[in-house]
């Protein structure tokens, strides 16, 4: 069989060595003669594996003890609520970013729970796509805090900017480029991502919360499962938390910190984007990215060929080479290549030596 490289913005590949991991040990976990999927979560050899999971995720991204990690239900989808839901207080208002399609639905989800005071910071440049730098970025005083999507994994756009609003509470929503890359959580009050681009299968949400921000008022309608106070002061289980998906992300930190860790990664994946976008920008306009250099994603490589008919074609081609999900997501159409931290350099080559082959043969 073609060896596979999968592509997919999410849920997206696993790092081989891991799945087989799993694979031995899916009916015999820890000895106990049964599978992780199978035991309480509040018995020891769970617990055990839920604290090293979660001190790893401190130490891989150096978290200080006064964030508390919070694993959520519900996907990046629910922070959307849980987030003016928790932090607005007596408040009725928030800075909300709009620089692409997952800023924008957090700012629909926010209209229910306040007025969201919206920036839309893409705008076009030379023909092409760039991000308002932040210092132009228009935050008010009376809001409760600022929202942001550092990586757009629709657009493929990323603000590598570092935020810095003062004593303003800055959350983003980091799905698609936790652990790719360092970050100085200190410049955040909140972060949240959910799990099934770069931690590991769907089924999770990790939130990473300024203790400051647990004795905030809440307010009394959101849901207690979305109430991050009552979740941190159970651990993340106030009810039966997705063991499996915990497990599973256990053991893709085990393979980061194998790896080198956060700084490690980080080189591996500038390597990797470099080189598809070298190749898109050296294809004489065979390929087209849309958005400015100091804007592109390092996780979602988007880009256009000269017609529809000929994106089809290539995406067409592309699965018969082995290269699948490379279909741009709905909302924008087009290419796009989701290289996450589980992407080899070999796979990313693989696409590069399909994507010069395919550019000779229709070029
Ligand atoms: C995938 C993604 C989401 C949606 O995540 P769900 O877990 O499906 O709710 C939100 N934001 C970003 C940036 C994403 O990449």
């Amino acid at each position: 069989m073609t060896k596979i490289y999968n592509f997919s913005a999410g849920p997206a590949m696993l790092p081989i060595e891991v799945l087989y991991h799993v694979k031995k040990e899916l009916t015999n976990w820890n000895n106990l003669g049964v599978s992780v999927m199978e035991i309480s979560h509040r018995s020891k050899d769970f617990i055990e594996m839920a604290e090293r999971t979660i001190n790893d995720f401190r130490d891989l991204l150096h978290i200080p003890s006064n964030y508390k990690i919070l694993f959520c239900h519900g996907g990046a989808r629910a922070q959307f609520s849980a987030v003016p839901g928790n932090l607005l207080g007596s408040s009725t208002t928030a800075d909300y970013i709009n620089g692409g399609y997952w800023s924008s639905k957090a700012i629909e989800e926010a209209k229910n729970y306040c007025f969201p005071r919206i920036t839309n910071v893409k705008r076009i440049c030379e023909g092409k796509y760039e991000i308002m730098p932040m210092k132009n970025w228009n935050t008010s005083d009376h809001s409760a805090y600022l929202h942001y999507c550092p990586n757009e994994t629709v657009d493929g756009i990323s603000i590598d900017e570092q935020p810095n609003f003062g004593k303003k509470i800055v959350v983003a929503d980091l799905s698609s480029t936790i652990l790719s890359r360092p970050i100085n959580i200190n410049n955040y009050g909140l972060i949240y991502a959910s799990a099934q681009k770069n931690i590991g299968p769907a089924g999770l949400t990790i939130l990473v919360i300024n203790e400051t921000l647990l004795d905030n008022k809440i307010n009394s309608y959101i849901p207690s499962i979305l109430n991050y106070q009552i979740l941190a002061e159970n651990n993340s289980m106030f009810n039966t938390p997705s063991t499996f998906s915990w497990y599973l992300a256990g053991l893709i930190f085990d393979w980061l910190k194998k790896k080198g860790g956060v700084d490690a990664i980080d080189k591996i994946n500038q390597t990797k984007s470099d080189l598809l976008y070298e190749t898109i920008d050296h294809s004489s306009g065979f390929y087209n990215n849309n958005i400015s250099k100091k804007n592109r994603s390092r996780m979602n490589i988007t880009f256009n060929l000269l017609s529809n008919s000929l994106e089809s074609l290539f995406l067409e081609e592309s699965i018969k080479a082995g290269l699948i999900s490379l279909k741009g997501h709905s909302a924008v159409g087009g290419i796009r290549a989701s290289i996450y931290n589980a992407m080899t350099l070999d796979g990313v080559k693989a696409l590069i030596n399909f994507m010069n082959y395919f550019a000779n043969k229709y070029g």
